[in-house]
């Protein structure tokens, strides 16, 4: 349907706009450069804009994961928000999983791989710095987030009753007693040292749990997370929708708590580009930014999401039934445990959240993560002195500003700070003062 509809929207553009054709290729003869002499509609979108904001390429490979993350994507290439800025040719590639798409984004598409696409924080800055592309720099721009929210940790049924929700007070002796036997709770994420695990850790240490001591992490492949629950490989399992609510759906677990419960309105992924292709191809960066956050807007209208639901669940995105995503779109959680939660303001969110803007990438987030890492051991503690010449190097607000200008969007932050963070257990986050968060902190490697 939604494939139709584009194609349709395509044909349309090219046969509405024939007539027109000659008179608009006349004035624009010999402009745009890369203009062919073919009529398609792809000159046709390029001939519309103002020749300022002409992009330099059509083409871009964005990878993604099937989830709700990715929404804003999927939703800019089939809704035709790409070709509306003149990106015609965007390729959206679904990656097998985290280490697939890092391995594509140190490769590039002109070697088979990806210019850029959703990530988990921090991984472009652990790209950007070769820590976890075997000491090879591929230096990376944060341009976009995707979404607020939108996640959650999900436990195996059998541990239903023993207190494991946001809160886990009953569950200390649990905890205590598994960690005697020697048949530690095992939690997993779908890769390390990133957003899933992150929560897993957040959630845990803030209820006087050690996850370095006290239980045990470790990395499943989302596609084998339902298997692993149903065996009992692992415990518990962290990450995006549609995964924990089918979790539960399936009635082999239920959901201890949400991300935007531990974090309300809590950053989770990112768009972030090769920084060459973006040094290259500034235009078609801003461009592509712009269809982006039109795509957002058009997420976070909820009269859309049943129609959002329908393109991402098809076989070519997500490959899911869009039952199991019709009530976390809407922000209505059966938690598996008797718990309910029915507020949109606890949905994915693509542009606006409670606390603001959701698609303008705030720099102070990207010091959390980076804190995050030094408090876990994953990052030197002399990266915090470090943290703020290396934001400024990979996080790009500034041409998210630039598109959003261009574009004439409102709702542009004034401060590359969304300022102080509260958490779930009154824990505060100030950007000003990073050192100050990791003092408050009583469980903490670093
Ligand atoms: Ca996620």
């Amino acid at each position: 349907m939604s494939n139709f509809n584009h194609l349709s929207r395509r044909r349309f553009i090219a046969t509405a706009s024939a007539t027109a054709l000659s008179s608009v290729l006349l004035k624009a003869c010999g402009n745009p450069p890369e203009d062919k002499p073919t009529i398609t509609s792809a000159n046709v979108a390029r001939i519309n804009l103002p020749a300022d904001q002409v992009p330099e390429t059509t083409k871009v490979k964005l990878g993604y994961l099937p989830i709700v993350e990715a929404a804003p994507l999927v939703i800019a290439k089939e809704k035709g928000f790409f070709a509306k800025y003149g990106m015609t040719d965007v390729d959206i590639s679904k990656q097998a999983n985290w280490g697939a798409a890092r391995d594509n984004v140190k490769i590039g598409s002109a070697a088979g791989g990806i210019d850029g696409g959703q990530w988990q924080m921090p991984m472009p800055y652990l790209i950007s710095e070769g820590i976890i592309t075997d000491n090879l720099k591929v230096p990376m721009y944060v341009l976009l987030q995707l979404n607020t929210q939108g996640n959650a940790i999900a436990v195996a049924d059998k541990h239903k009753g023993k207190g494991l929700t946001l809160k886990v007070e009953k569950a200390k002796e649990f905890f205590e007693k598994t960690k005697a036997e020697g048949a530690k709770f095992k939690a997993a994420y779908t890769f390390p040292k990133a957003n899933q695990e992150f929560w897993i850790r957040y959630w845990l240490a803030a209820n006087g749990v050690d996850p370095d001591t006290d239980i045990e992490l470790l990395t499943v492949p989302a596609a084998q997370t339902v298997a692993n629950m149903k065996t009992g490989t692992m415990d518990a399992f962290s990450t995006g929708d549609p995964w924990p609510y089918r979790i539960v759906k399936e009635k082999i677990g239920f959901i201890s708590a949400l991300t935007a419960e531990i974090w309300k309105a809590h950053p989770e992924e990112y768009l972030a580009m090769r920084a060459d292709w973006v040094d290259k191809n500034p235009k078609a960066t801003k461009s592509m930014l712009k269809a982006i956050m039109e795509a957002q807007q058009w997420c976070d209208n909820f009269d859309n999401r049943k129609e959002l639901i329908q393109i991402v669940s098809t076989k070519n995105y997500f490959g899911v039934d869009p039952e199991i995503l019709q009530e976390p779109m809407m922000g209505k959680y059966d938690m598996g445990d008797g718990r309910t939660i029915d507020d949109k303001s606890m949905a994915p969110l693509y542009w606006k959240d409670a606390k603001g803007n959701v698609s303008y990438p705030y720099q102070s987030h990207d010091l959390w993560f980076l804190t995050e890492s030094v408090r876990w051991g994953f990052l030197p503690k002399d990266s915090l002195a470090k943290a703020k010449d290396l934001i400024k190097k990979v996080n790009r607000e500034d041409l998210w500003r630039e598109a959003a200008k261009e574009a004439g969007f409102s709702d542009i932050p004034t401060s590359t700070s969304r300022g102080i963070e509260e958490f779930f257990d009154g824990t505060k986050f100030d950007p000003e003062n990073p050192q100050a968060y990791l003092d408050s902190l009583k469980i903490k490697k670093a």
